[in-house]
């Protein structure tokens, strides 16, 4: 038996928390007391471990990262259990740590400049499809047009036009909006086909119907 500080009740051992800082290695107050002490401050509980965590990240984080390269499969183990968990907290966090993630990647790029630009230029060389990509996207969001195409459904649309030009059927080379982007065609799957160089040049921003009609009658014409 032992009293709770708080309530003077004499109580079980197993009525209190254990806490190793104790000499008795109990807390002072009973579970039941810790409770109600803890419903009661909570912002306060939470403002002071926020403060704690930040004044001691360094070495949390540093802790933490010894112990995930310490043991790999745990982790790998860990992520692949919590996949669902992870990438919905990551997206909550990211959400509201918005701007102190971008300074921290921007501090980053600022002080491994000659290390970044390496390996964005490696990336870039590897990844060309990418790279299109991603301008095309950033093209057509500039714009406020839509911009989903995805490289699995490029690839599929590829795969249904044989890897050939959709106006003439030569190898393909560009990826063409059959709706110009000057006239609010997206960056999606169904506006976006393959073309060789010649016909893309040539489609311009002319009317996609206009242009197959001109192509029409100068094959007809041969
Ligand atoms: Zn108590
Ligand atoms: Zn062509």
């Amino acid at each position: 038996m032992k009293t709770c500080a708080t309530c003077k009740e004499s109580k079980e051992i197993t009525d209190y928390h254990k806490d190793k800082t104790r000499r008795d290695g109990y807390h002072y107050s009973c579970k039941s007391c810790t409770k109600k002490y803890r419903e009661a401050n909570k912002d306060s509980i939470a403002a002071r471990k926020k403060r704690w965590y930040y004044k001691n990240q360094d070495v949390i984080l540093a802790k933490a990262r010894a112990k995930n390269k310490a043991c790999p499969e745990i982790r790998a183990l860990y992520r692949k259990k919590n996949n669902s968990h992870i990438k919905r907290y990551r997206k909550v966090y990211q959400a509201a740590n918005k701007k102190r993630i971008s300074a921290y990647y921007k501090k980053y790029r600022e002080e491994n400049a000659n290390k970044v630009n390496k390996a964005r230029a490696a990336w870039k060389k590897a990844n060309p499809e990418r790279v299109n990509q991603g301008f095309h996207r950033r093209r057509a969001k500039k714009k406020l047009l839509p911009h989903g195409l995805t490289i699995p459904q490029w690839q599929e649309t590829l795969d249904a036009c044989n890897h050939k030009c959709v106006y003439c059927g030569t190898p393909w080379k560009h990826r063409d909006h059959f709706v110009p982007l000057s006239k609010e065609g997206g960056f999606t799957v169904n506006n976006i086909l393959p073309a060789c160089v010649e016909c893309n040049t040539a489609k311009g921003a002319l009317d996609p119907f206009n242009f197959i009609k001109i192509m029409r009658s100068q094959q007809a014409g041969f």
